[in-house]
């Protein structure tokens, strides 16, 4: 894998492209050299996580296309299980060859190949999460979010006895901190 794939990655993150251009204009004012070194310093942070990514989705069967390895990046960020409606939203505007399709098949295989897993809580929403620890949801009915709880000690569970057991949710729902308060 070139630099220049990852130079290509780092230049489709929105976020640190607004954060270089605000640098460059304060130090094409100030015409430093601290410059330098501030996106020396952020490409190989970039390029550490972007390698990092790299050989988990490799690891896990995935081929890491540019657009994969950002939908990885984005799920991995963002800890508020998204739909792929929410991802597409998200990435669209920096990765103008994007599908909807795309998001979908690659959600899909992320899944598949066990790099995230998928959450029904309500109605057909799907929702994503590239934690696949053990761990509880809890979605409040207030704002909307979705929450991760841990699960330290399984629940006890009868009446499966001789069931082959393929998937494992704990999802919980009322309302948290901030609309509690709220909720009369
Ligand atoms: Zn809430
Ligand atoms: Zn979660």
């Amino acid at each position: 894998m070139s630099l220049f794939f990852y130079l290509s990655v780092f230049l489709t993150f929105t976020h640190f492209k607004y954060l270089l251009t605000g640098h460059l204009k304060m130090n094409l004012a100030q015409n430093d050299t601290s410059s330098c070194i501030f996106y020396i310093f952020v490409l190989i942070t970039i390029y550490r996580i972007m390698e990092q990514f790299r050989k988990h989705l490799t690891a896990h069967d995935i081929k890491p296309s540019l657009q994969r390895m950002m939908i990885y990046e984005y799920l991995y960020k963002n800890h508020n299980h998204p739909t792929a409606d929410d991802i597409y939203s998200a990435l669209a505007p920096s990765i103008p060859t994007l599908s909807k399709t795309t998001v979908y098949n690659t959600l899909k295989l992320f899944v598949t190949n066990g790099v995230a897993i998928v959450l029904n809580i309500e109605g057909n929403e799907l929702r994503y999460d590239a934690d696949t620890s053990v761990h509880g949801h809890f979605k409040c009915k207030g704002c909307g979010n979705l929450f991760d709880i841990k699960i330290t000690t399984p629940p006890d569970i009868e009446g499966i006895e001789g069931f082959q057991v393929d998937e494992y949710q704990i999802n919980l729902k009322g309302y948290c901190k901030i609309c509690k308060k709220t909720e009369k």
